[in-house]
Order: structure tokens, then C-alpha cells, then sequence
């Protein structure tokens, strides 16, 4: 008997790309600007207005737009900022990128965002300091250890995990009350609304990225942005190897790096923000054949939608394992069969480079370690079709049945 399977190559995620973007990319390739041209310009405005942010900024990565988010907030040596261990390792390496200090703290359970209530504490302790402080420090700076030099605490960086917004009035209620400098990490949130509002633009700042896995893709690529004119300027500054607005092509008002988008990549971003609904819409619906076929599986948990979540932008569908049945071994059964599947996300402070600068061991953080164990992504993408969500779901159940 013939199967789905001998038809169908299922990947983990696809980019959804039509003519249109085919031609706009070919239109660049038959202009004369590859790179700082018209393109990257329209695809700022045209996310900006998606948005309703002030200025948008296209950066060369995700990534990269977080380490200028960074360098804006003022982030230096021993420096200490707030964020999740539950999340990809790019939002926490950029605070090493400025030698500051990634202070992790928990998260929901239910959500997998950072938790709200242990912000508000860890804040509280490291400003008051002392003892108190000690506790949320990493392993390798507590008990005044001096071989790293300890700084202020500067900042919060949320992430919404899995296109799922941070609770962000608890967290801007703490940084107003700290005078501390909120950074969206909306790597994975691009159109998420949390009580109405789009998150990258609810803090000082909020981070895209586009890699091709992501809602929308530019191939690489990323995009800050900010209600905050001067930041803006310096983040077009940033970008451009330190180059001020009135600098000539040699002139260098400060440190900066070469982050820019080339053309190319902004007109297919073009098009992709155009089309930005159509893709969420096609993206939700797959999520809805998911849930419809796993919801009533004992052993399969599907990802639960916050009240405050007023829209979900599916970024991955990544479904909780339920003992007795194990995450690795549904994984192992899954690849067996062609489908592949991926455990989402792996902790950050367990990362090897991570435990031996700042001695962190298994149980410092243990929802995030419990979800980094049962967590599994599905094949997820805008371009899978009900047969598909259905050949997976069908394996799925066979496995852990
Ligand atoms: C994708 C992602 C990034 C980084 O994006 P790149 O464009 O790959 O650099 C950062 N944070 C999170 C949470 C992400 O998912």
C-alpha cells in the first residue's frame, strides 16, 4: 500500500514565496543598487506602518538588531539585565556581546514567557543589593567573587516565545517603577498583539528577524524598531559602520559595525510584509488542523493561548510530551518515518559556554528545564496542507498510543 509518506518530503519549516517575490527580487538584480538603495527604505516604511511604530530600522539579522538594542540601552562591562533562559540563545548572547550580564529568571509554565511576578522580585533585590541581590546573580558572581566585575542593572528583555506575547504590562509596571530600559526580543512575534497591542513597539524598543523559518523571511535579515527618534538615528548609525546622517563615506562619528540589509533582501521583505495577514491567516489555520487532531490525545499536550494574547502569531507548534510517554523517544519513532521534529527550546544557561563562565548546573531553573525536556516542535509552515497536518498527527498518535 502506498502512504503519504511516499509522496510527501515533510521539512520542519518553509518559506512562503510567491511570484511576486521572484519578481521583485529580479528587479533589484536589474537596478543598479544592491545595497542602500530605495528597497531597504520601502520595507522600513512598510513595517513601520504595519506596526504603528515611529521608525523601523532593517539590520542583517535578528540578532544583530538586538546587540544595537543593547549598545542603545547603555549595556557595558558587568552590566545586569533581566531575561528568560526559556528562549533562542541570541537573546542573551547579545548582552555577553557588551559584557554585560544576562540575569535569568524563570518562566510561566503555561506560557513559557518569562515570569512576570520573579521580574518584579529580582528587580527589587538588585536594586536594593546585598544580600538580597545575591540570589539572582549567576553561580559565578554570588558571595562578592570579584573576577567579574559587577555593574547595574540596566534592562529587561522579554521574549515572546513561540510568536506568544510577555506579559508586558507587569514588565513595563516594573521598569517604570526601576528606571529600567525594556527591549522586546519579537524575534518570533512579528503581528502578535498582547491586549490589543503590536508587541515590538510596546517597550523602548522591539526586534524582527526574518531568517526563513520565521513568519516572514528576507532570507537574513531583521528589523528594529521604536517610537524613539534618537535612538532611531543612532541605530542607523550603528549599522553603518558609525556613520552619522551628515558623515561623509570616510567619516566615523563612533564605533559601529557593518549590520546593513542589501536590496535584494528588503524587496522580497517588501512583498513579504504585504502579504504579512495572508501568511499569519494561512499560518493559524495549520495551527487549527493541529489542535482539532491532538487536542483530545492524553499523551500530547497542545500549546495553550493567554487570555492577554489577543493575537497569536504561529511561529513553531511545539506540543508538550506527557509522561510516561518520553520527548526523545517520540522523536526517534517520528524520524523513523520521515517526519522530523525538533526539541524547543534547548535551556540557555545549560548551553556550554554559558555554564562555565557563570557556573550554572541542571535545577537553577527548573520550568525551564522541565519544558526543555518535553517540549517538541511539529512541522510547522503557511504552506503545509490539511493532508500533511494529517499524516503527522496520524504518526504522532500511533507513537505515543
Ligand atoms: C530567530 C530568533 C532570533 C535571532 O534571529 P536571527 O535573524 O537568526 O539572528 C533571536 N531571538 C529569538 C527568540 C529568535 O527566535
Amino acid at each position: 500500500m502506498t502512504t503519504l509518506s511516499d509522496y510527501i518530503d515533510i521539512g520542519m519549516s518553509s518559506p512562503d514565496i510567491t511570484d511576486a517575490e521572484r519578481a521583485a527580487v529580479m528587479s533589484v538584480l536589474e537596478s543598479r543598487f544592491l545595497s542602500l538603495g530605495p528597497k531597504v527604505v520601502a520595507f522600513e516604511q512598510a513595517l513601520a506602518h504595519y506596526v504603528g511604530a515611529a521608525h523601523a530600522i532593517a539590520v542583517n539579522s535578528g540578532t544583530s538588531g538586538l546587540h544595537l538594542a543593547v549598545i542603545a540601552a547603555g549595556i557595558g562591562e558587568g552590566d545586569l539585565v533581566i531575561t528568560t533562559p526559556f528562549s533562542f540563545v541570541a537573546s542573551s548572547n547579545v548582552v555577553l556581546y557588551e559584557r554585560g550580564v544576562p540575569i535569568f529568571v524563570d518562566v510561566d509554565p503555561v506560557t513559557g514567557n518569562i515570569d512576570v511576578a520573579l521580574v518584579a522580585e529580582a528587580a527589587a533585590d538588585l536594586c536594593r543589593g546585598g544580600r538580597a541581590a545575591d540570589r539572582w546573580l549567576p553561580p559565578a558572581l554570588r558571595n562578592g567573587r570579584t573576577d567579574l566585575r559587577r555593574g547595574q542593572l540596566k534592562a529587561v528583555l522579554p521574549v515572546h516565545a513561540f510568536g506568544q506575547p510577555a506579559d508586558m504590562d507587569a514588565i513595563m509596571a516594573t521598569a517604570r517603577a526601576y528606571g529600567l530600559t525594556v527591549i522586546e526580543d519579537a524575534c518570533e512575534s512579528i503581528g502578535a498583539t498582547y491586549q490589543g497591542q503590536e508587541t515590538g513597539v510596546i517597550g523602548k524598543a522591539g526586534v524582527f528577524a526574518f531568517y526563513p523559518n520565521k513568519q516572514m523571511t528576507t532570507g537574513e535579515g531583521g528589523i528594529i524598531v521604536t517610537n524613539d527618534d534618537a535612538w532611531a538615528d543612532l541605530f542607523r548609525s550603528l549599522r553603518n559602520q558609525g556613520r552619522d546622517v551628515f558623515d561623509s563615506w570616510l567619516n566615523h562619528s563612533r564605533l559601529g559595525y557593518n549590520y546593513r540589509l542589501d536590496e535584494m533582501s528588503a524587496a522580497l521583505g517588501l512583498v513579504q510584509v504585504h502579504r504579512l495577514d495572508e501568511l499569519l491567516g494561512k499560518r493559524a489555520q495549520v495551527a487549527a488542523w493541529y489542535e482539532e487532531r491532538l487536542a483530545d490525545v492524553e499523551a500530547i499536550q497542545t500549546p495553550t493561548v493567554a487570555a492577554s494574547t489577543t493575537r497569536m502569531s504561529w511561529f513553531v507548534y511545539v506540543v508538550r510530551v506527557r509522561p510516561p510517554a518520553d520527548r526523545n523517544q517520540v522523536m526517534t519513532e517520528l524520524e523513523k518515518v520521515g517526519i522530523p521534529s525538533r526539541p524547543y527550546f534547548s535551556p540557555i544557561h545549560l548551553q556550554p559556554f554559558y555554564r562555565q563562565r557563570f557556573g550554572y548546573e541542571p535545577g537553577a531553573f527548573p520550568i525551564t528545564e522541565e519544558l526543555g525536556q518535553v517540549s517538541l516542535a511539529l512541522p510547522f509552515s503557511g504552506v503545509m496542507t490539511e493532508d500533511e497536518v494529517d499524516w503527522v498527527c496520524g504518526r504522532l498518535k500511533k507513537v505515543v498510543g
